[in-house]
């Protein structure tokens, strides 16, 4: 028999990537997933700049490059950053990574030994969790209400945990509750983190798709004591397929994850970093984006108006201004891994929430993803949830 190192009785296969599997078929109607559409993406125009690239520079587009990434790509993402984030930054504070994903993975490694306390969100962003994990950490649930993280629960917790080394949050359209920090907790929470010195990784995929309501700072473009790490990503801007995300941390962080990138895979794909920083000198960025707003606002419209009319009581659900996810909650008593297999066989799929608290319970959630379905299947596949929903109430 052969012996496995110890992390690994502590990770398993996310429950979320088994489920998908099974709702790939095309007959299903498929909440689960949290995918961009496809349908949006640019694929002519795509082929078009990676013509260009391979055309004007295929030798260099082929060839190793620098593990922090290439330059023009990482000033492109500075400016946006800049003008989307508010975030004031340059090429030199950001790392190409392999989607944030690889990120969250770097985070953990450079920050947490075994045994150390990751403070987050309950609940939590489910590959985040399972990232972490393979650096044995102890995970400590913040409470959250529709505003996001309660900031007097994280200064109780702060006040008597040890060794918390990191606090991982998604402010923005979190995935899985689509719920986004007000002006007010961003603040609070700087002058906490201020206060204890503890490194914050923001992780922001969704904050360029929002539908409604005000612009809201990054906690990046708050700091003032190079405290945050910020992940980026191009997965739900542009496409996921390149595997592009980056962080923007100050220098003695950043030169820490560049050391994990080396190690990890020296650097991101030449060529896709080409061809994404080509698409974007070629394209406008800021109106796809906007198409994939409009495209998203309207498929949540459909999906909360559905559920505001079908949704029986006491059930409740997040209305989020952005991103990609709403949340349920079922009477305590509902299992929704059961009610997931009852739906099952009327051919809808979600996500059944308890795998994203990292210490278990809150079975009675559920999470609902509107990006990927069109808007008669969004009305179909909500009201036949609903209806099951509505057979099990006690
Ligand atoms: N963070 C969050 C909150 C996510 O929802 C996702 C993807 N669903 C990721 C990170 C990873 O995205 P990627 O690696 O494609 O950038």
């Amino acid at each position: 028999m052969v012996q496995f190192a110890s992390r690994m009785d502590l990770l398993k296969g996310s429950e979320i990537r088994e489920l998908l599997k099974l709702t790939a078929r095309p007959d299903i109607i498929s909440f689960a997933g949290g995918m961009p559409a496809p349908e949006l993406f640019p694929v002519e125009q795509m082929m078009e700049a990676s013509v260009a690239v391979l055309k004007e520079n295929g030798r260099a587009a082929l060839q190793y490059s620098t593990t922090e990434g290439f330059p023009r790509l990482r000033e492109q993402i500075a400016e946006r950053m800049l003008a989307k984030n508010n975030i004031h930054t340059d090429a030199d504070h950001i790392l190409i990574t392999s989607g944030s994903q690889e990120g969250l993975d770097f985070s953990a490694r450079v920050f947490l030994n075994p045994g150390d306390v990751v403070l987050l969100e309950s609940p939590s962003y489910l590959g985040a969790v399972n990232a972490f994990k393979a650096c044995e950490p102890k995970f400590v649930e913040v409470p959250t209400d529709d505003g996001g993280m309660i900031m007097e629960e994280l200064e109780k917790i702060l006040a008597t945990t040890e060794r918390v080394k990191m606090i991982y949050v998604i402010p923005d359209f979190q995935n899985p509750t689509g719920r986004t920090w007000d002006l007010e907790r961003r603040h609070k929470f700087m002058d906490i983190v201020n206060k204890y010195e503890i490194p914050v990784v923001e992780d922001n995929p969704y904050g360029e798709l929002r539908f409604e309501g005000e612009f809201l700072p990054a906690l990046k473009s708050l700091d003032t004591k190079g405290l945050v790490i910020y992940l980026g990503t191009f997965s739900k801007i542009l496409a996921p397929g390149y595997r592009l995300g980056w962080v923007c941390a100050d220098d003695e962080i950043l030169a820490k994850y560049n050391f994990m990138k080396q190690a990890a895979s020296l650097q991101a794909s030449t060529i896709g970093q080409m061809e994404t920083s080509k698409w974007i000198d070629m394209f406008d960025l800021d109106k796809h984006v906007a198409t994939i707003r409009e495209c998203y606002r309207k498929r949540r419209a459909v999906m909360l108006e559905t559920l505001a009319k079908e949704l029986p009581e006491p059930c409740t659900f997040t209305r989020p201004e952005g991103g990609l996810f709403a949340w349920v909650v079922l009477p305590e008593y509902m299992d929704a891994k059961e009610l997931q297999m009852k739906c099952l066989e009327k051919k809808v799929a979600f996500v059944p929430g308890g795998s994203f608290f990292p210490n278990g319970g809150h079975e009675n959630t559920l999470r609902l993803n509107y990006s990927c379905m069109p808007e008669d299947k969004i009305i179909e596949g909500i009201t036949a949830l609903c209806q099951t929903i509505r057979e099990n109430l006690h």
